[in-house]
């Protein structure tokens, strides 16, 4: 037997795992907190599990550890973007965020993507691997450790599609929430996802309280089957219908991603549209003038038109905000996250 990684294991499965071996099940408990209050990156530093059994999860499942390689911090905002090395030598990004309502880290789900949606720079390379539940805990775990705070707000909108890896979502979902860990409350946490449907509705049946956040981007099918290739994969209809048994299901407004992209998806028509189609729907939209990547030629649109598209919303009787841009100094903005290098790995 040869797991993943220790941290990318419930509660439950610990249990099952000490049962097999022979175990109490408190063991379980005990060492899921070294991992998840504690967040130890030795396994010696579990005092009070016995050698022997410390050394057969070290055969068993690995640690997941997390290499800090680089740290930017804005000079404009306070954001600040780390760079961490995987065991296996890929590189991923997250971002701290400082609001007055506590700290909000934004982690990545995978390794690059494969959505392609064209404005993003996460997907420019494609999909290189999934996380693992471990590696995407370790990223808020090792950001706590470096700003000896405590971490209150998750949102999963870094590098990757959550629900294109929807098992360790899941996953790390649980452990992050539970009571012997960091006790983070389902209502602070988000998950964004450029339109999955099935995996939506499957996320809708676990009745989670957390926010789901939908990257629409666009009124209509014609626009957005430019922009994101799961538009073609997924009508506009589908989505929607997926947003309403979401909503049906967790009683939770959904929020909408709308990245606006200067004479693409920004004129008053556009809003107007988007107006018609939401109407009804208990939801949000946040709306994002794009940041720019130097890969693609798309520009973002002016404050000035922001607020107008906001104002035409507003209108139809849509609750709507523009979000402030963090980080962009640095490239840690929404859609400029990427993956850093890849190392051969050594043999
Ligand atoms: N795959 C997920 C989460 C990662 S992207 C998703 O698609 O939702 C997080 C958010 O940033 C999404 O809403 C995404 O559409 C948005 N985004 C990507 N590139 C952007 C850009 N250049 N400017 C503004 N927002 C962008």
């Amino acid at each position: 037997m040869k797991l993943q990684d220790l941290q990318s294991m419930t509660l439950e499965e610990l249990e099952e795992m000490m049962s097999i071996l022979g175990e109490k099940s408190f063991r379980a408990k005990q060492v899921f907190q070294w991992l998840h209050k504690h967040h130890i990156t030795k396994m010696d530093e579990m005092k009070n599990i016995p050698h022997g059994l410390r050394c057969q999860l070290e055969k068993i499942a690995p640690l997941c550890t997390l290499e800090l390689l680089q740290k930017y911090e804005s000079k404009k905002d306070g954001t600040t973007k780390y760079l961490f090395t995987l065991s296996d030598h890929n590189i991923i990004e997250c971002v701290l965020m400082k609001y007055h309502h506590g700290n909000t880290v934004c982690i990545s789900s995978q390794v690059g993507c494969r959505m392609g949606c064209q404005f993003c720079a996460s997907t420019l390379e494609g999909l290189i691997r999934h996380l693992t539940p471990g590696e995407m805990l370790a990223q808020v775990y090792e950001i706590q450790k470096d700003i000896g705070e405590r971490i209150s707000n998750i949102v999963i909108m870094g590098s990757g599609e959550p629900l294109d890896n929807f098992a360790s979502t899941i996953v790390f979902i649980k452990n992050i929430t539970s009571p012997l860990g960091l006790t983070i409350g389902q209502r602070h946490i988000t998950i964004s996802t450029c339109g999955l449907v099935p995996q939506m509705r499957q996320l809708a049946l676990l009745q989670y309280q957390i926010t789901l956040a939908v990257s629409l981007h666009a009124p209509n099918d014609e626009i957005r089957k430019k922009i994101m290739p799961i538009a073609k994969k997924y009508s506009f209809e589908e989505l929607l219908e997926a947003c309403s048994y979401y909503i049906e299901q967790t009683n939770r407004r959904i929020t909408f991603e709308y990245a606006l992209i200067e004479g693409c998806n920004d004129q008053e028509e556009h809003a107007k549209e988007l107006g018609q189609k939401l109407k009804g729907l208990l939801c949000h939209i946040n709306l994002i003038p794009m940041n720019e990547i130097a890969e693609r030629s798309y520009k973002g649109s002016s404050l000035l038109h922001a607020q107008h598209f906001q104002a035409v919303l507003q209108k139809q009787g849509i609750p709507v905000t523009i979000r402030r841009t963090l980080g962009e100094d640095i490239a840690a903005a929404c859609g400029q996250l990427r993956r850093g290098y890849l190392l051969k790995q050594k043999s």
